[in-house]
């Protein structure tokens, strides 16, 4: 049995240097031995989650356990069409169509309907057998239960996706170098995965935040040092890696004050911005004549205020690299 601060050798996953550990409590409330490569800024779990994930297990510990609501699929699945929108509009372009895309991690496949919708030929690989099913039964869409099948298939894609997946995979490195294999010469990886630097754990010191943040089946927990290791031992130095702050001023705000989370419905992010805007439309409740132009002007001024310190609230945190998802691109 290892304990705290332990030489017991375990390797960094990304570099193979030993790394260090100590005892944190994760979001079930379990405590658990956390892994650190100081050399990669890189925090992780030195278990395989894979059966776990397989058997519909990571809600639980993810939501039910800190009290948020696990969603029906059809909510589920509602949300997670809106999000992807936004995933399109960014990363799909006319040159897609037509072309093959793989998704890993596609859930109940809400993004791979998109990109069928959009004109391209969508695959998924879902380790979740559940999902699996449905995306391949109830949507039509060819979804693998794991890489080994997709890769035995002969497939080759133009863009592969992972949008919140990479922080449940065992050997990042490996399986990235296995989905280049799987990319067309010029083919794109796009990666979306939690930034482990992070402006409530690290500069507001929030409690709840700090036993929120580690999830039990997410071991991996990078920093965009991390990914200039992952991208320097697979020679693809031309990589495009930035942070995203998807987390509005006023989640942020909702930690300090209730130190708790909050569903928001969005993976990684919240449209709280976008609610207050739509709450100061000007209304007349109390039949003032010449209310509209006055109450007009006032929430015009409010809502445009609001959303600039939002906007730069975001930048500032964008620019150290600590917006709370890592964005990647790597170009075969
Ligand atoms: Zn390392």
């Amino acid at each position: 049995m290892r304990v705290e601060g332990s030489n017991s050798m375990v390797p960094c996953p990304i570099c193979g240097e030993s790394a260090s550990s100590h005892k944190v409590r994760v979001r079930s409330g379990k405590e658990m031995e956390l892994w650190h490569c100081a050399c990669c800024e890189y925090d992780f779990f030195s278990h395989d989650p894979t059966s776990s994930l397989a058997a519909n297990k990571l809600d639980e510990s993810r939501l039910r356990a800190s009290g948020l609501n696990i969603p029906t699929r059809d909510i589920d699945f509602a949300n997670g069409l809106k999000q992807s929108r936004q995933y399109i509009d960014e990363y799909f372009d006319t040159d897609d169509q037509g072309v093959k895309i793989l998704e890993v991690g596609c859930s109940w496949g809400y993004f791979l309907k998109l990109v069928r919708d959009a004109g391209a030929s969508p695959f998924g690989i879902e380790v979740n057998s559940l999902r699996a099913r449905y995306v391949n039964n109830d949507l039509k869409i060819p979804c693998f239960s794991d890489i080994e099948s997709c890769e035995s298939s002969g497939n080759r894609f133009n863009k592969i996706f992972l949008f919140y997946v990479l922080e449940y995979i065992p050997q990042p490195v490996t399986y990235i170098q296995r989905l280049i294999n799987l990319l067309e010469e010029g083919g794109s990886l796009i990666i979306v995965t939690p930034n482990l630097d992070d402006a409530l754990k690290d500069l507001y010191h929030i409690e709840g935040f700090i036993n929120f943040f580690y999830d039990e089946h997410a071991i991996n927990y990078f920093s965009t040092q991390s990914i200039r290791q992952i991208v320097k031992f697979l020679d693809k130095p031309s990589a495009r890696i930035e942070t995203h702050q998807g987390y509005s001023f006023i989640n942020h705000m909702n930690w300090f004050l209730t130190n708790a989370p909050r569903t928001t419905n969005v993976v990684g992010g919240d449209n709280f911005m976008r609610d207050i805007t739509e709450l100061l439309q000007p209304r007349d409740t109390r039949g003032i004549p010449g209310w509209e132009n006055k109450h007009y002007l006032m929430a015009g001024e409010l809502a445009k205020l609001i959303h600039e310190f939002d906007s730069n609230y975001r930048k500032i945190l964008e620019m150290y690299g600590y917006g709370n998802q890592i964005r990647f691109i790597i170009e075969k």
